[in-house]
């Protein structure tokens, strides 16, 4: 039996990571957490019979501790919680379904225990790609991309050689608001923004793909997985989401990974790589497909991904800000309080006014992380 833990089991990458477990039968999952829906929690505590389970929210975890007294289980709360379980004893890997740069400090404390990281949660290496890559290098753990573009990339890579790699060629649908202009997006509303037209996901990954800060961010993590630099990424707008990304190879030759959308392949392919097992579910047609297009991003519209971009080729501090300010400006986007475009108001701003330095180390990308939230929330 493979032994996992996960990070983030409620949400949308948690619950389809269960749904592979539950498929297989032959995974154990050691450990199981959320921020506060303990209703979901004392369910797949219940189904999946975890040693720890671990919630963010204090209250919430008491709460589940007198609902689960019945189980085998110990139920802790707050980051240490959260530490705990990326480092249980017996797990072989963490998988990082946490959303925001939460994740940073379980995902380390895993890669110093010895796990493989099935990493989803894109914002760790985007933050602090530069300490977690060597680190994992250091301590002989696999870095496992379950995002569905890093997955096809590290698909795709099989059996070739990484310095004969030319480009990443990231696809992207280009979201609900693909072919609109500025003006019409200081329209748009919530319920707009999150209707994603191939893909179900949580709540801030959504707001993110209609910005085009979700590829923005992916490029930022495919700079720190593959070890490519910017020059050699180039986003395509592939809206049917058919091809979940593509590498040109220096002879030209084009290597890519095809599939319906569905998260559970990436999810799979990392809980037992280097093998395939069965899948059930749909399965391309390509007669009934009939044609796949492509575009360029709309780089002039949605600035996410050139805000990304400039963040990363500054470096050091600064995709810290760009994504801080992207994670507090989704909040409050995501609770009324702002409008679509002023999520690139604020991390525009926040990241004009930060004076960058290099090479950060964890306590200080999360100060600057907070510093960054407080700046904010001064403003708006
Ligand atoms: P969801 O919002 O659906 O789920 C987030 C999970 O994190 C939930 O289990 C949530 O618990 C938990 N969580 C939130 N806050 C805390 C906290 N303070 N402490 C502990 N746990 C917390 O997100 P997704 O599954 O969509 O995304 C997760 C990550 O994966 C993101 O980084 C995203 O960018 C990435 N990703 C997602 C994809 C997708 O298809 N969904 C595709 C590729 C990458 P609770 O339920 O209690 O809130």
């Amino acid at each position: 039996m493979k032994k996992i833990a996960i990070l983030g089991s409620t949400g949308s990458i948690g619950t389809q990571t269960l749904d592979v477990v539950r498929a297989n039968g032959d995974i154990e999952v050691l450990g199981i957490s959320a921020g506060r829906n303990i209703r979901k929690l004392e369910e797949q505590a219940r189904e999946f019979h975890p040693r720890l389970v671990a919630v963010w929210d204090e209250k919430a975890a008491e709460e589940l501790k007198i609902r689960i007294s019945d189980l085998d289980v110990r139920v802790l709360s707050g980051m240490d919680g959260l530490l705990e379980l990326a480092a249980m004893p017996e797990t072989e890997i963490l998988v990082t379904a946490i959303v925001g740069m939460l994740g940073i400090r379980p995902t380390m404390e895993a890669i110093r225990a010895g796990k493989d990281i099935a990493l989803a949660n894109k914002e760790t290496l985007v933050t602090a790609g530069h300490l977690i890559m060597p680190m994992a290098e250091e301590y002989g753990v696999r870095i496992l991309p379950v995002d569905s573009e890093h997955s096809a990339i590290f698909q795709a890579l099989n059996g070739e050689h990484k310095k004969e790699v030319h480009k990443l060629l990231i696809t992207a649908s280009g979201g609900p608001f693909r072919g609109r202009k500025r003006e019409e997006l200081s329209r748009v509303t919530l319920e707009d923004t999150l209707k994603h037209p191939n893909w179900v996901m949580g709540q801030k990954i959504t707001v993110d793909s209609a910005t085009l800060v979700n590829k923005g961010l992916e490029v930022m993590e495919a700079r720190w997985l593959f070890d490519m630099d910017l020059e050699h990424i180039q986003v395509v707008v592939q809206p049917q989401s058919v091809i979940h990304s593509m590498i040109e190879f220096k002879d030209g030759g084009i290597m890519a990974q095809l599939g319906t959308p569905d998260m559970r392949l990436p999810i799979q392919y990392a809980l037992y790589y280097p093998h395939r097992r069965y899948l059930d579910g749909d399965r391309l047609d390509f007669a009934k497909l009939g044609f796949i297009t492509f575009e360029e991003p709309d780089m002039e519209t949605f600035l996410g991904l050139p805000m990304a971009i400039e963040a990363s080729k500054a470096g050091g501090t600064m995709p810290t800000v760009f994504n801080a300010a992207n994670e507090l400006a989704v909040k409050k986007f995501l609770h009324r309080e702002i409008g679509f475009l002023d999520i690139y108001e604020i991390i525009g701003q926040s990241m004009s006014r930060h004076t960058k330095f290099e090479n950060p180390s964890l306590e200080e990308i999360l100060a600057v992380e907070e510093e960054t939230y407080r700046w904010i929330e001064s403003r708006w």
